[in-house]
């Protein structure tokens, strides 16, 4: 096939080099490229837009720094949201109403809007793309229960509206939609690592550079537009669920581009990753009639959320097993986690519908959870924060006082960015819904505003310069500390600083703690000063790109005295919608290592009058 990694090597080749800057007398020289469109990154989100560019005609690259099925979509378990309506009843409206509500008032509606009634149509473009989802008897996709997920605004019985193919949803949505990124004439730019934005004084995105990882060459894109599409930064924390390359490259990008990032306090806590190993068992378990116990073999999510129960929503769910194990009602020799059970099921469901999680519960538990409970515990699990966009995925800022002000030439979508449909708490299974409708409504946008092949000005010498540079300096870094020290002490920060339950004191400590470690992160060590397969040089660009993340995370959160979401905090337990139903936005000064906050106010209106406005109200399970 052409796009495999030798397109991106072939494309490379067909170019010569331009002559090499010197960066501190290291000589780069540079491969150029130039696109309509580059996408970064080739998760469920960059691969959904790609295939959109290309299929509008535009002459599209995507840049991947893993083989595209290998980005964490790929581990996406339970499934797809959209009321569909197969098993029951369903209405977008009613999508839409626990959307606003799962967000704790903080997603913005119109956004919101736009996901959960163009779900339906995407979900069927999957289908159609050949997405092998499990069925019902009579022919149609089957849909599961999962968490906040209800009927008739609330009032009604739980939806069952996630649309899976086993537990191994997101396996599927993802070679499916490689295969047909495939068909039309994206070129694939595989094993390359972006580097930087290349930004030009007038603050317009021109482009980016990146590092082709296997043979060290250096290479400059130019395009219309750039979409980032990098998923988010679990890796921040010492215990997540998600793959060791979330590290949120774009997202630091964007700070070092000097533009903001949003709601980067909120982080939510899944409250079934396995006791140790921090690998997911998806909230379908629970959707499939699973259930949590405590020390006392008591089904405790009754008394914390009487009608929903195990399927209340995500931070509710965190919070009531992080109470029972404090309470001392942990099970385990030091009573520090929860069983989930699904030994009470038949095995022949179980074998049909998650077969994914028996294996894994088997290999990181050693639990056969047809006879045996399952140790789990709450765990790092997705990043409601990250790039603000609106929803045709064009990235926003505050400038002059405008706080939708759109950055020309860049764009964001997938787990990178805030759009905001997920607000204070995202909801199961509407994050791979999100990935495909915002990837195509970004398509859809650059086939709008793009002419395909038309002139496009030089590139700004001074970016590339600037991001050679720190290339460079962490290349030739001779400090005596190693990155991997760094990393733990950052993510173990993190980890008990600004976790499920968080109290100014202990934040403030945090936030000392974390720019202390980005202090020190001068005296970074590298030992290999090679450019091909560099590993110990990536790390330390990966970490580079955390540090950052974790401090406007930190400071965000310290600054946000109230509890919204998977934001709780113990000295402010209430949502205080008068002063902080808003965006946090937060800009990273690298030079200094400081954060600077502002905000931008929430969308309290819809897309269209088809609905209107969800008024704000207690938010109970
Ligand atoms: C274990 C697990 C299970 C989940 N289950 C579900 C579920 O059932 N339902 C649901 O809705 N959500 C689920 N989620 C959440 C959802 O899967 C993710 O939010 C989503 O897949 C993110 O997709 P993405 O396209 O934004 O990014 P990713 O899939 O993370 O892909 C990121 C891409 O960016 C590229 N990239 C990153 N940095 C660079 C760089 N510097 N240079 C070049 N390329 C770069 C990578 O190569 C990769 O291709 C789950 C998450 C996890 C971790």
């Amino acid at each position: 096939m052409a796009q495999n990694k030798k397109n991106g090597a072939a494309a490379a080749a067909a170019k010569k080099p331009a002559p090499a800057p010197l960066i501190a007398g290291h000589a780069y020289p540079i491969h150029d490229h130039t696109y309509d469109v580059v996408v970064v990154g080739a998760g469920g989100a960059g691969l959904r837009a790609t295939l959109g560019c290309a299929e509008a005609g535009l002459k599209t690259a995507c840049v991947t720094k893993v083989f595209p099925t290998r980005s964490h979509t790929v581990a996406a378990q339970g499934g797809v949201a959209a009321s569909l309506g197969n098993m029951g009843p369903d209405n977008w409206r009613w999508h839409m109403y626990d959307t606003v509500k799962g967000s704790d008032w903080l997603g913005d509606q119109d956004a919101i809007e736009y996901l959960c009634r163009n779900a339906p149509a995407a979900v069927y473009e999957m289908e159609h793309y050949g997405v092998p989802f499990s069925r019902t008897e009579d022919g149609r996709i089957y849909q599961r229960p999962f968490g906040g997920m209800t009927t008739e605004f609330g009032e009604g019985p739980p939806a069952q509206r996630t649309c899976a193919a086993a537990d191994r949803t997101g396996h599927a949505m993802l070679h499916t939609l490689y295969g047909q990124a495939l068909r039309y004439s994206a070129e694939f730019f595989i094993e390359y690592f972006a580097l930087d934005l290349l930004m030009d004084e007038d603050g317009v995105c021109r482009g980016l550079l990146a590092l082709c990882l296997d043979d060290g060459t250096i290479h400059r894109f130019r395009a219309k537009r750039t979409i980032l599409a990098t998923g988010g930064y679990g890796r921040a924390y010492f215990s997540c669920t998600s793959a060791h390359t979330c590290t949120g490259d774009g997202n630091a990008m964007l700070l070092r581009a000097g533009l903001p990032l949003q709601d980067m306090e909120f982080v939510q806590f899944h409250p079934t990753g396995i006791y140790g190993a921090g690998v997911l068992i998806t909230e379908g378990a629970r959707g499939e009639g699973g259930y949590l116990t405590n020390a006392n073999g008591e089904r405790f999510m009754e008394r914390y959320a009487p009608s929903a129960k195990d399927l209340a929503s995500r931070d509710v769910v965190s919070r009531s097993m992080t109470v029972e194990i404090r309470e001392g009602r942990g099970v385990g020799p030091d009573g520090d986690h929860i069983f989930l059970h699904l030994d009470h099921l038949d095995p022949a469901i179980l074998a049909e519908r998650l077969p994914g999680i028996t294996e894994s519960a088997k290999v990181f538990a050693g639990a056969d959870l047809r006879r045996e409970p399952i140790p789990v515990i709450p765990t790092v699990h997705y990043n409601m924060g990250g790039i603000p966009t609106n929803y045709h995925g064009e990235v926003l800022t505050l400038k002059d006082g405008d706080p939708n002000a759109i950055v020309p030439g860049l764009m964001a979508i997938g787990e990178a960015a805030c759009v905001s449909v997920h607000g204070a708490n995202r909801l199961g299974s509407n994050s791979l819904i999100d990935l495909v409708v915002f990837g195509r409504a970004a398509g859809l946008r650059c086939a709008e505003a793009l002419e395909s092949g038309t002139a496009q000005p030089d590139l700004p010498a001074e970016a590339t310069d600037r991001a050679l540079a720190r290339l460079d300096k962490f290349r030739y870094a001779k400090g005596s500390t190693p990155t991997a020290d760094l990393r733990l002490q950052m993510q173990r920060s993190m980890q008990s600083h600004c976790a499920v339950f968080r109290d100014g004191p202990v934040m403030a400590e945090g936030v000392k703690q974390i720019h202390e470690i980005w202090n020190a992160s001068g005296d970074i060590g590298i030992n290999d000063r090679s450019l091909i397969w560099n590993s110990d040089l990536v790390e330390a660009l990966e970490y580079d790109n955390l540090i950052a993340q974790a401090a406007v995370t930190v400071v965000g959160a310290l600054n946000r005295e109230e509890s919204r979401g998977a934001h709780a905090r113990e000295d402010f337990p209430n949502r205080d919608d008068t002063n902080w139903m808003k965006h946090t936005l937060a800009w990273a000064d690298y030079a200094s290592k400081s954060v600077k906050l502002d905000y931008r106010p929430v969308h309290t209106y819809t897309m269209t009058n088809e609905i209107s406005y969800i008024e704000p109200k207690a938010r109970v399970y």
